[in-house]
């Protein structure tokens, strides 16, 4: 009997907008070539999950999954599954071993392959994990909402800090030329994307023939009518004056920047290979705030990394208290096999770390509220995102700073620009009124 052939699929993405850049690449690539992309899984000829390695946690919520799948497959046999993107790459056919049931595994430079070998009719588990095979031309633009985008300028990592698996399943910093970047972003704003953030593992490392990040950046403003422009994520290194000056003359750069610490503790920092020290972020973070009058800036932070002591997660906090910050990711840490840090010994218990994390939480909280409540009576330009998910009457927009601010829309629709003052902020949100329309 000849096999059924995949026609339908359904993906689920796990991670970082990376991922997220990638699934739709990827869905546009299978429904170029005729596959049907379904919302329901247990529709699909294909389940296809695009995975996450970069916590434990993330790879866990993946098995998970998989192994909750297995009964749906046994009563509808000819359905296949896919792994695809960081940990298909970690784990290669270790994978088909904890669920095997994975009929394909292919890892970051071979997601697009997916669509050629689905209907192969292959009694074992197609494995492909090799790099080398990427067309970065393939990688598409993606759409957050009908009004905001993201565009890839740099894949995979070279900085190798020491708890990280990025580099190991993402592969050495790839950039893509300018030309390439100025044609995703005008395809977007054709579109009617309204505001766009560039995307990298390490952005401001950016470098394509004598083109640097600074020098990108404002080429896109002058070959590009995108009226906003925003990027994501910048390594402390390589954050030059140069970018701080493009950030402060052109109005249409928002006024945000994240920036991920990591630790306050120059031990820790060295251990992390981090390769600055918190004197050097510190002074970054103040000649930002000199050449900007309004800047909101956000990071990420890790608690538990091996033998940091009490004083040093201390040292942590202290930062924190003098940034300011308006928002952080923060993480306890987690070991990733095949890492430097991997050969350490991961001697902070559990229970410290899981307190670390809750104290550095609750002092973020609160000043998080303090730098949100600075924002009351001031007006910021904002871009209409869509409805609040409490109430039809209430609008949801988003601020220079990157914040979401929830109004009382009157006739004001999605997608455009208005001004508005802030009245009111918790934690999270702020809350604001018209002031006048753009
Ligand atoms: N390239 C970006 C950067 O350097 O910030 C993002 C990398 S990663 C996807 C996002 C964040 O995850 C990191 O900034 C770090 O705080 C956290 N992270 C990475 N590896 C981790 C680990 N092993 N344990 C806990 N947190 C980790
Ligand atoms: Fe990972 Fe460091 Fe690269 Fe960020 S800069 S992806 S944390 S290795």
């Amino acid at each position: 009997m000849a096999e059924k052939k995949v026609k339908t699929f359904h993906i689920s993405t796990y991670g970082c907008q990376m991922n997220l850049a990638d699934s739709s690449t990827l869905v546009a690539n299978m429904t170029s070539k005729g596959y049907q992309r379904v919302d329901d899984e247990s529709q699909a000829d294909l389940i296809v999950f695009n995975t996450c390695s970069v916590r434990d946690k993330a790879e866990q919520r993946v098995i998970g999954r998989l192994g909750e799948i297995k009964k749906h497959i046994k009563r509808k046999p000819h359905v296949k599954v896919a792994v695809v993107g960081c940990m298909a790459q970690r784990l290669g056919d270790e994978l088909t071993k904890i669920a095997p049931h994975v009929n394909f595994v292919l890892g970051t430079d071979r997601i697009f392959e997916l669509p050629n070998v689905i209907n192969e009719n292959e009694k074992t588990s197609k494995i492909m994990t090799a790099f080398g095979h990427e067309d970065m031309d393939l990688i598409e633009p993606i759409k957050e909402t009908p009004f905001s985008g993201f565009v890839t300028i740099s894949r995979g990592c070279d900085n190798f800090c020491t708890y990280c698996i990025v580099p190991y399943v993402r592969g050495s910093e790839r950039a893509h030329s300018a030309e390439h970047i100025i044609h995703n972003v005008n395809r977007l704003v054709d579109e009617g994307v309204v505001e766009i953030t560039l995307l990298g593992q390490n952005v401001n490392s950016y470098k394509y023939n004598d083109i640097d990040f600074p020098d990108l950046l404002r080429l896109v403003l002058k070959e590009t009518k995108v009226p906003r422009l925003r990027f994501m994520t910048s390594h402390p290194k390589d954050l030059s004056e140069k970018l701080i000056d493009v950030l402060a003359d052109e109005p249409r750069m928002m006024p945000h920047i994240h920036l991920p610490l990591q630790s306050g503790s120059n031990r820790i920092l060295k251990r992390m290979g981090r390769v600055y020290k918190v004197e050097h972020y510190l002074s970054i973070v103040e000649s930002l705030r000199k050449k900007l009058d309004y800047l909101s800036i956000t990071t990420d932070l890790i608690v538990g990394f091996p033998t940091e002591k009490e004083e040093e997660f201390e040292q942590t906090l202290d930062v924190v208290r003098k940034v300011k910050y308006d928002a952080a990711f923060m993480f306890r840490y987690s070991v990733r096999p095949g890492t430097t840090a991997s050969r350490y010994d991961d001697d902070i218990p559990e229970e410290d770390k899981i307190r670390r994390l809750n104290k550095l939480i609750a002092l973020q909280q609160e000043i998080a509220i303090e730098s949100n409540q600075r924002e009351i009576g001031q007006i910021r330009t904002c871009l209409v995102e869509g409805k609040s998910r409490r109430s039809d009457d209430i609008m949801r927009a988003r601020s220079e700073g990157n914040k979401t601010v929830l109004f009382k829309a009157g006739k004001i629709k999605e997608g455009e620009i208005v001004h508005l003052r802030i009245t009111s902020a918790d934690a999270f949100t702020l809350h604001g009124e018209i002031e006048e329309k753009n």
